[in-house]
């Protein structure tokens, strides 16, 4: 495969953390070894911060692979991948960083090994700007479940930001087959819940917020529930509604924060709510980015997304910068877009 360094620009697009990962997993799904230069250069505190160190680490191991620049702070890295090794590891971020993000930055080079993995992972299970544990076990493996392999994952512990110290465990079988996918309708609606977490706070926080739901979306108290956490090192609120329809599920969760009212928390979560009920495409903003990834692995597929974020359309640039595929997001005349994504065997072949 590709011996020539590619050079990719951290600052680029949205120019956070998701470009250095996703470079991570291209890199290893391609044996392509790469050097990104300014990493995070326009964020408050720019440079690889622990969590994308850990991300780095995960995937040097289970690439084998030659890594230069993995320090905290460093602005530049270079990666150079050996062979894939699939098994049993333990990665640890140290502090509240998010453990879900390190997962999707191995699993896609995983679900191609030759045999099946198991990853333990600790530090921030629940964080902002970062899929959620709920988000990641109800959303997004369920999707990915459907393109022919078998991830399990296993939240064995909850890690607030800022607090951290939360752990799941994720099994990892590579499929036997991939199936293309195809995801153009949410289907019929199923369920919905309001869930509104505490953790070594006062449950009156997720009552105050989940009146807000009722008064706002009108939903019953029966579907809403106070979760009291008693497992977490720290403290920690969330509230999370879930939307469940045949072929998807999405969560849509914001954070409790000092100083923000409880009715404010609940508040921005029913915004995105909103958003979402208010287009009919089934794949919202965050599975948008996180989706095209496995859809190359799959061999490509199509779906109508609510929005398409920054993350996402920088994902894209990333993914044209490693493979010469056929990846394209099409405005559709009722606000949404229709994603098309060519496959890894197409390119290859
Ligand atoms: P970055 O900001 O570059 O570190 O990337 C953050 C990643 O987390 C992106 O893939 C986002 O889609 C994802 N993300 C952020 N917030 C949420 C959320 N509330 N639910 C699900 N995924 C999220």
């Amino acid at each position: 495969m590709g011996e020539k360094m590619l050079v990719i620009d951290g600052s680029h697009g949205e120019g956070g953390g998701q470009i250095l990962r996703t470079s991570l997993s291209l890199s290893l799904l391609t044996g392509q070894p790469f050097r990104i230069t300014r990493i995070r250069a326009g964020r408050q505190k720019p440079g690889l911060q622990r969590q994308h160190l850990t991300a780095v680490e995960a995937a040097a191991a289970v690439g084998q692979a030659d890594v230069r620049g993995a320090e905290l702070g460093s602005s530049e890295l270079t990666f150079v991948p050996g062979e894939l090794t699939p098994g049993d590891y333990r990665f640890a971020t140290g502090t509240a960083g998010s453990a879900t993000l390190v997962l999707q930055t191995v699993l896609p080079p995983l679900l191609r090994a030759a045999a099946p993995s198991r990853l333990a992972l600790s530090g921030g299970t629940h964080n902002p700007h970062a899929p959620p544990f709920d988000f990641l076990a109800k959303t997004f493996v369920p999707v990915v479940n459907r393109l022919g392999p078998t991830v399990d994952v296993r939240l064995v512990r909850h890690g607030f930001f800022p607090a951290g110290g939360g752990e799941l465990v994720a099994s990892i079988a590579p499929a036997a087959t991939w199936r293309p996918l195809k995801l153009l309708e949410r289907g019929e609606p199923r369920r919905r819940c309001a869930r509104a977490l505490v953790a070594r706070l006062s449950p009156d926080i997720a009552r105050r917020e989940l009146r807000e739901v009722e008064r706002l979306l009108s939903w019953l108290p029966a579907e809403t529930a106070v979760e009291e956490v008693c497992d977490s090192h720290g403290p920690g609120n969330a509230i999370m509604l879930e939307l469940e329809f045949a072929e998807i599920t999405e969560v849509l969760t914001s954070f409790g924060a000092r100083g923000v009212p409880a009715e404010a928390v609940a508040r921005s979560a029913i915004l995105q709510a909103q958003r979402y009920l208010g287009s009919d495409a089934p794949v919202g903003e965050h599975l948008t980015d996180q989706l095209l990834l496995p859809l190359v692995l799959a061999g490509g597929g199509v779906f109508r997304a609510s929005e398409l974020s920054l993350h996402a359309r920088t994902c894209m640039e990333v993914i044209r910068c490693f493979l010469p595929l056929n990846l394209r997001a099409d405005a559709e005349p009722g606000g949404g877009w229709g994603v098309v994504v060519g496959g890894l065997e197409r390119a290859c072949g």
